[in-house]
């Protein structure tokens, strides 16, 4: 194995069981292009020590395969039966028909119960792979490899799995935990930048609602991030992932203190809608959904206009949206009503008590709430 450049550790503490997040960076050099793959990749031995039994199945899409895959499946393949499962890519595949090709991959494979799959993509593969596992043979165990950053920071940590239906996304999903998560950093070299700012969105999110300090943090390091220093990339994933897991480890199933993740998802849940999904990435969404719940909390006397001013320039920094696309006020309140977090017909949003402390709240007015919105309204 090959040493990698850094090397970082923290664990996940569930109801099910304890799971190490690693992070880490497995290749060294600019690319994997042109060297043996036994130099090139110690995502195998990252994982091996995960993986019980004889048989894997890596579930992975077109775009990613062709990337990482082919390292990683030689590599396991002289120590376990393994097959790949890779699936078309985008979020309309998040869906039963792509949970199919992966048991009928299982069923072919005449894999049991011992199997372990593992997740090698973002947060789309992450989640379908998850679901599987969950539900092949009532439950096998499962690994991430989570490629991108929102999926390194997000959706890989805390065991939400799940597919969409026609009718609503994540609507079909099971709680089901990995047995570890690897953060290899080398993966994001590849990632578009688009999508790599759209991660930040949720990397500035934790700082909003956990912790001041790391804004400060971001406000210096933002430019390294996008520059692709993976160091401080794998500095700013680990921070994230803990935030996660000591929410997690509080609220696994989401009945309190885990809402506060869906800081201005709110807002951003009816620019995705409203705007069909894919012509704002969902991060775009969130980083315009935030401003606007900033704005919000700014009208309730929470935060100032500076703190607002602050929240701007640090997602401008990221390369991210600050300002929603125009909505009529009717069509935003209707859509932010068919929000999963409504309670008896009020709406209720995560506010900033201060920049830091998030909370949950239906307790303002709405003609503020209307103020917001009507601030891009055409
Ligand atoms: P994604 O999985 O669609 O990945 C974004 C794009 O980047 C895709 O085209 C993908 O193929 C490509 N890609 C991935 N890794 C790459 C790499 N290293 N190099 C080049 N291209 C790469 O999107 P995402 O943002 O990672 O995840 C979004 C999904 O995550 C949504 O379905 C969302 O519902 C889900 N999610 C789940 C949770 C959870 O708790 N389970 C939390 C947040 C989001
Ligand atoms: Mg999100």
């Amino acid at each position: 194995m090959i040493t990698p450049l850094f090397y970082d550790e923290l664990t996940v503490h569930t109801q099910s069981h304890d799971y190490p997040i690693v992070i880490t960076e497995s290749t060294i050099g600019k690319n994997s292009a042109g060297k043996d793959s036994s130099e090139i990749s110690n995502m195998a031995a990252q994982v091996t020590p995960y993986i019980h039994g004889q048989q894997v199945l890596i579930v992975t899409n077109e775009t990613v395969a062709p990337l990482y895959l082919q390292p990683l499946q030689d590599q396991l393949a002289e120590q376990f039966t393994v097959a790949v499962c890779v699936l078309a890519d985008g979020e309309q595949y998040k869906n039963q028909a792509s949970i199919n090709q992966i048991y009928d991959v299982l069923m072919a494979q005449h894999f049991n119960r011992d199997v372990t799959l593992i997740a090698l993509g973002g947060g789309v593969v992450g989640d379908m792979t998850g679901f599987a596992a969950a539900s092949f043979m009532r439950g096998v165990n499962f690994i991430q490899i989570p490629t991108t950053v929102l999926s390194q920071v997000d959706s890989s940590v805390g065991g939400k799995t799940g597919i969409n239906h026609p009718q609503g996304k994540n609507m079909i999903g099971a709680f089901w935990q990995p047995q570890m998560v690897l953060a290899d950093m080398s993966t994001l070299r590849t990632l578009p930048a688009r999508e790599l700012s759209a991660g930040l969105a949720e990397v500035i999110k934790y700082a909003l609602i956990m912790d001041v300090d790391f804004l400060t943090w971001l406000e210096q390091n933002l430019p390294a991030m996008l520059a692709l220093d993976l160091a401080i990339l794998g500095e700013a994933v680990k921070r994230c992932c803990q935030y996660k897991a000591d929410i997690v480890a509080q609220d696994e199933r989401e009945s309190g203190i885990r809402a506060i993740l869906n800081f201005g998802h709110t807002f951003g849940h009816v620019i995705e809608t409203h705007e069909g999904y894919g012509n704002w990435l969902h991060g775009e969404a969130v980083a315009a959904g935030m401003v606007q719940a900033a704005e919000l909390s700014q009208k309730l006397g929470w935060l100032s206009l500076d703190d607002v001013a602050r929240i701007k320039r640090v997602l401008t920094l990221a390369k991210l949206p600050i300002t929603p696309p125009p909505i009529a006020i009717d069509t935003a309140l209707n859509l932010m009503g068919h929000d999963k977090k409504v309670k008896q017909g009020q709406i209720r949003l995560i506010l900033l008590k201060s920049l830091g402390d998030a909370v949950l709240t239906a307790d303002f007015d709405e003609s503020l709430l209307i103020d917001v919105l009507s601030q891009h309204t055409q």
